[in-house]
């Protein structure tokens, strides 16, 4: 036979758990989810997305990226370069340079299709997140910082076998 159980009325199932997880949360044996930043910093996963690298050597400045941003915050700017022929006699070959290229993160939205797109791997994601500012202006990260999170770009792993 099934047991009876009265309900509760459904403001006092919240505040049964509330009560339970509140209790739980400060008991003194329950391992602590807060880290006590900036003295110390959490360590993040290796996939996490915090900013995002860019390496200019392999950029062409195609502009896929910059087309395909929901939010229109990169900003890149190029021109040609004629460089002469691999061989004597031959064409003359075009080398695209990179002008300039920005990401706001003021308005980014960490979507990953700039990352997705891009045709050349140039560029990639970083767990790294502390680069908060005061002014939004200074949001904008130009190639040059884009270029120095290449240092905190984590090792590929290897593929699953
Ligand atoms: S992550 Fe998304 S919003 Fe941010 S720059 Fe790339 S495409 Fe744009
Ligand atoms: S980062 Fe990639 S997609 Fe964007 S302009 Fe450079 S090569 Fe093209």
């Amino acid at each position: 036979m099934k047991k009876f159980r009265p309900k509760l009325p459904g403001f006092l199932t919240g505040m049964k758990i509330l009560l339970f997880n509140m209790f739980k949360t400060l008991s003194p044996l329950s391992p602590n989810p807060n880290v006590n930043y900036p003295f110390e910093k959490e360590i993040v996963a290796p996939r996490a997305r915090g900013v995002i690298a860019l390496d200019t050597d392999a950029c062409t400045s195609c502009m896929l990226c910059a087309r395909q941003c929901p939010d229109w915050c990169i900003y890149i700017e190029g021109h040609k370069e004629l460089q002469p022929p691999a061989k004597p006699g031959g064409r003359e070959r075009s080398r695209a340079v990179l002008d300039r290229f920005d990401i706001d993160y003021a308005l980014c939205m960490y979507c990953g299709i700039c990352v997705e797109v891009c045709p050349f791997d140039a560029l990639f994601w970083t767990p790294e997140y502390e680069y908060s500012e005061y002014n939004m202006g200074d949001m904008l990260h130009d190639k040059n910082r884009l270029d120095q999170w290449l240092n905190t770009v984590p090792e590929v792993e290897g593929l699953e076998s």
